[in-house]
Formats: C-alpha cells, structure tokens, sequence
C-alpha cells in the first residue's frame, strides 16, 4: 500500500480517500476515540461537522469531568481533547458526511470535500436537545437558558428555576434541581403528564416545586443574564411574565444518527443498538456517545464509550488483516 507522509492511502483514484479508521462527530466521543486509534498508529480522520464538540462546547463550565478541579471551559475541553488527540496523529477535518454506504467494505463516506473509504467506522454524531425555539431562547444559552441540570445546575443554588417539559427528563431533572435551587417551577403545556407514576409523585410531593400547567413558554427575557420567562396559557390566550433565574428545557434529545437510517439497527427514537462493546449491527462499524446512548449524556460517560470503540476497531483490523 502506497501511504502518503500522514500515513494516508494514496492508491485510491484522488477523489476518494483511504482510512483505516473513520470518525465521525467531535464531541468527547469522537475525540477520545481518535485519541485511542491514533495512539495505534492508524491516523484516524474525525469529520468534525462545522463546529468542534457538539454539546459540550455551549456548556460554560464542565465541573464533572475528572482532572479540573476547578472545572473547564466546554469548549476549552474539547479543544484539549483535539490537542491531545492531534499530537499522536489523528486529523482533524471540518468536514461534514453527507452519505455513507456501510453496504460493504470498505464503507464508503461522503462527504463535502471528498469520499472516505474506511476500513472501520466510528458514529460519534450525538445527540441535540430539542430547542423550544422562541425569542430569547438561543441567546441566553450559557447566561440563564440550559439543557443539562448534572452540567449547570450547581449555578443556580439558591436561586428560582423553570423546568420545561412534562416528561421523564423533566421531572428527573426538576427533582435533581432542588438540591440546589431555592424553587423550581414546571412548566408544562397540558395538565397531565408523560412522566411515569412515581416521578410525579415525588414531583408533586417536593416542598420546592411548583407546577404552571397548561402552558408554554414563548420568551426568555432578560438583560445580560436571564430575569423572566413569557408563558402563554394555551386554554385561554392571556400571557404573563414570570420572573425567574434560570429555564432548563426538557423537551426531548434527538440522536444525530438520520444518515445511518435503514444501515444500522436502531430502536424506536433513532438511537443506535450497540452493547458494551459498542459493536453495532454492522461488522466495523462501532457507534460511541450519545447516539448509541439516551440514558448517560456526560462527557466522561461519552469519551469511555469513544475510547472503547476505538479498541474494538484496533481490534477488528488486526483480526481482519490476519484473516485476509
Ligand atoms: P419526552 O418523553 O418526549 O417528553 C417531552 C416532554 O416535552 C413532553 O411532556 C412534551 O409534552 C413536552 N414537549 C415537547 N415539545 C414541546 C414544546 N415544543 N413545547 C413545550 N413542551 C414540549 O422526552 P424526555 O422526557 O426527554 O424522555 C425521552 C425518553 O427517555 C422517554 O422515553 C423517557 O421515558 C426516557 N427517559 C427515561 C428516564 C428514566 O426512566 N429515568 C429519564 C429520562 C428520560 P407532551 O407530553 O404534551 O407531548
């Protein structure tokens, strides 16, 4: 095999570009999975997509991940995570996948500067909470609005909270937040909820939390930080502002796995079925992160998964160069 001085194939036609191993997404997952396979010397390539880090990198500080003790920057870590990575050999593309092809292999990937013929394949793409997408909402990401109750809700310590949502998530992470905010309020658009049983019960028993059913959000406002939440009711029209410190919004997280339709299993919500040897159902192809896993969302919980697929892939191309 002819490689090129970064250790890439360079036998392929120009317009396709050889790996041993392929990541796709660079969030935690992805980039502790390039650590792995580049400390193997198989010069992994991550398709970073437009942004490095995924969801991380909107949180402002990371206080849970082992080794800061006085936390990190979301997305200092992440930039630490492609330093590390980048110093034993992976690449780092901002490059977007546009098709894959895990048909046979090698698998194919699409991309939209070239076509990756991958020996071994890494899906590391996440997962994106579902955003309510009103005014004020985006912008305060960081300053009041979160999507992680374990990642920010240490800032609000003594403080009045909005949850958002009616579901399990919601409830979970509503209780989570009375440990440390003085009030937390659900904020739900029926009055009835998704929630199993036992979390609203434990939801409805908390001396701290307050419900405001029957209604939805249609604005964070605030000056630099957040300071109220527009809430219309849906039963009668009329809007009001509630004052409040902080909007945590639990209205679902969608896997970024809708390129793999129909290639991989997966379940019902598009997650996709792995074990704990991140295995999919493909041969090669390994899922790590968010996308193979609804029920974690952290970034040490991510960045095992990475560095655990990234051993099976070392693995399956040492069986698989034996074999052939
Ligand atoms: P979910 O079950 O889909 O619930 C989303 C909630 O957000 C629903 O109450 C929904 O209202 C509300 N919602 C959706 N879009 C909205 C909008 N635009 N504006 C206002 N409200 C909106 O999502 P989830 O709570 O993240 O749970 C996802 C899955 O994970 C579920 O299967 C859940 O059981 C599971 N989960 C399990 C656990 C656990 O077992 N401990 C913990 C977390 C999650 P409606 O009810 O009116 O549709």
């Amino acid at each position: 095999m002819n490689l090129d001085l970064t250790g890439i194939s360079t036998d392929s036609p120009e317009s396709e570009t050889r790996v041993k191993v392929l990541i796709i997404g660079s969030g935690p997952a992805g980039l502790a999975a390039a650590l792995y396979a580049a400390r193997a010397e198989l010069v992994p390539v991550v398709l970073a997509g437009l942004t490095l880090g995924g969801q991380v990198s909107l949180t402002y500080t990371v206080e849970n991940y082992p080794g800061f003790p006085e936390g990190v920057g979301g997305s200092q870590l992440v930039e630490l995570f492609q330093k590390q990575a980048e110093h034993f050999g992976a690449r780092v593309e901002f490059d977007t996948a546009t098709e894959v092809d895990l048909s046979s292999r090698p698998f194919r990937v699409k991309t939209y500067n070239t076509v990756y013929l991958a020996d071994t394949l890494i899906i590391a793409t996440g997962a994106d909470p579902v955003l309510l997408n009103i005014p004020g909402e985006k912008e305060f990401i960081g300053r009041g609005v979160s999507y992680c109750a374990t990642c920010d809700g240490w800032f609000f310590k003594d403080k009045d909270v909005v949850v958002v949502g009616g579901g399990d998530s919601a409830l979970e992470e509503g209780i989570f937040l009375t440990r440390f905010a003085k009030s937390i309020t659900i904020v739900h658009r029926r009055d009835a909820f998704r929630a199993g049983a036992i979390l609203q019960k434990r939801a409805r028993e908390h001396p701290k939390i307050k419900f405001q059913l029957n209604a939805i959000p249609t604005a964070v406002v605030g000056d630099n930080v957040v300071e109220s939440i527009r809430l219309k009711n849906v039963t009668t029209g009329e809007e009001h502002v509630y004052p409040t410190d902080g909007v945590f919004i639990f209205i679902g997280h969608s896997p970024n796995t809708q390129l793999f339709k129909g290639q991989v299993v997966m379940n019902e919500r598009g997650y996709i079925q792995t074990d704990l040897r991140m295995h999919t159902s493909v041969p090669g192809v390994f899922v790590a992160g968010e996308a193979g896993d609804p029920d974690h969302r952290q970034v040490i919980t991510s960045a095992g998964m990475g560095a655990a697929a990234a051993m099976q892939a070392i693995r399956f191309l040492e069986e698989h160069s034996s074999a052939e």
